[in-house]
């Protein structure tokens, strides 16, 4: 760690963050990164010299604890910390992720609204403009290097950059798994399939293609410009996606061959963050077809891996209704595999979603409870149920949200899972 001081601005060069993810209702940050300390913001920058977080010191700003993050898509995002009770128990995590582009949130307003907001988003194009009059000759080789990289990362840059990004995985990412709040959403994607088994009448995040698996040279060929893309950045990061939304679909060869190439090209055992983790989507089709010689094989790999199933309902009124082609037959054989899998693997969790939302058929919660609350004996704390809040593009007053709200509230209550609300947030 090296540190400069220039009249207002302190900078921390390869500052050492947490190195482990956790929940904690205070700010953490993980892996290593380099920062920016003025008398009204504190300034976070990734080993690309990407900004990545921002935080107001003043008391304009919302809350002291509070802050704002960039993704890799170039996306802000502000975590709101709301009333710490309240977002942990419906969400699982201690802050709220407000986005920036519009989703399935029925809480908290729009932090983007807010001058102080909007300012330091301003502050900080002031800050390159600071860093650029910055005296070269006199200065460190490591952070004349910083300098170098963090000034050319302006606004135009990140853009561009992001446009790389989704061109080198072919396609925008529209929706990462709820899972992924485990490590904040902090995924390396990797596409194994394209489209989807069902294309769904309700769904906003389809692509509207049919499920087309890739081929291993894609997939090899993605990982390694994901390495060179990712930089020196990558080892912040020890979690991959496998997108889109099917990926349990694919073979055994296909995942066993992505996530080994991943972990090893990414090289996750000496990554700044300890552990590893696999994310993926799954249709109930795709997990009922998967033997357990599938389940043994993710077992054994050196990931903590999460596969999210989406039931939507147990209701065949609310499935007629969703335009969602499959029977509650089928979703029920599919949850009674998740609860064994879940009991069976040690090192994976399966997770399913369900939909949430007041145009719903009234008979759609209590078919939900009849499998996550009668199915089960007892609580068990494995086999997370997220419950996804149904916008379909039309905003809902505050009465009606709190109205689901309360329906949430009353279902999270007798479920034997644990249950939580479901964002929907882009990469
Ligand atoms: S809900 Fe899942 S299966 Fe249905 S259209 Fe959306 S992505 Fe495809």
């Amino acid at each position: 760690m090296e540190s400069f001081q220039f009249d207002n601005l302190s900078i921390i060069l390869n500052k050492q963050g947490s190195r482990e993810f956790a929940k904690a209702s205070y700010p953490i940050r993980y892996g290593r990164f380099a920062e920016i300390k003025t008398p009204d913001y504190i300034f976070q920058f990734n080993l690309n010299g990407e900004v990545k977080y921002i935080q107001g010191r003043r008391e304009s700003w919302p809350h002291p604890a509070e802050w704002l993050k960039r993704t890799v898509a170039n996306d802000w995002v502000y975590y709101s910390a709301g009333t710490y009770s309240e977002v942990y128990d419906y969400f699982g995590e201690y802050y709220l992720p407000c986005l920036s582009y519009p989703s399935n949130s029925i809480m908290g307003g729009n932090p983007f609204d807010d001058n102080a907001v909007r300012s330091a988003l301003q502050a900080w194009e002031e800050l390159l403009t600071e860093m650029r009059a910055l005296p070269s000759g006199t200065i460190s080789q490591g952070l004349k290097d910083f300098l170098i990289l963090a000034t050319g990362n302006d606004t135009k840059a990140l853009q561009l950059r992001s446009q790389a990004f989704h061109n080198l995985i072919g396609g925008e990412l529209s929706v990462l798994p709820p899972d992924t709040r485990h490590v904040d959403y902090e995924v390396i994607p990797i596409f194994v399939a394209d489209g989807c088994l069902y294309n769904c009448g309700f769904c906003r995040v389809k692509t509207g293609e049919d499920f087309s698996p890739r081929t291993q040279k894609n997939v090899f060929d993605q990982i390694n410009k994901l390495k060179e893309f990712y930089a020196q950045d990558l080892s912040n990061y020890n979690a991959i996606f496998l997108g889109q939304h099917d990926a349990l679909g694919v073979s055994p060869e296909l995942l066993e061959f992505t996530a080994k190439k991943a972990y090893e090209r990414f090289e996750f055992d000496r990554s700044n963050l300890k552990g590893a983790h696999l994310f993926l989507f799954g249709s109930v089709d795709s997990l009922l077809k998967s033997e357990d010689t599938l389940f043994e094989l993710l077992n054994d790999l050196p990931f903590l891996t999460y596969i999210n199933i989406g039931l939507e309902s147990a209701d065949p009124a609310t499935l007629a209704m969703l335009k969602k082609p499959i029977t509650i037959e089928i979703v029920t054989k599919a949850f009674v595999r998740m609860l064994e899998v879940n009991r069976r693997y040690e090192k994976i969790e399966v997770t399913a979603n369900f939909l949430l939302g007041g145009d719903l058929p009234s008979t759609h919660l209590p078919c939900c409870l009849d499998l996550i609350r009668n199915r089960l004996d007892h609580f068990y704390s494995k086999g997370a149920i997220y419950f996804s809040p149904l916008m379909n593009g039309r905003s809902k007053s505050r009465e009606a949200n709190r109205g689901v709200l309360k329906r949430f509230s009353e279902v999270k209550t007798l479920s034997r899972l644990p249950t939580f609300l479901y964002l929907i947030q882009r990469l």
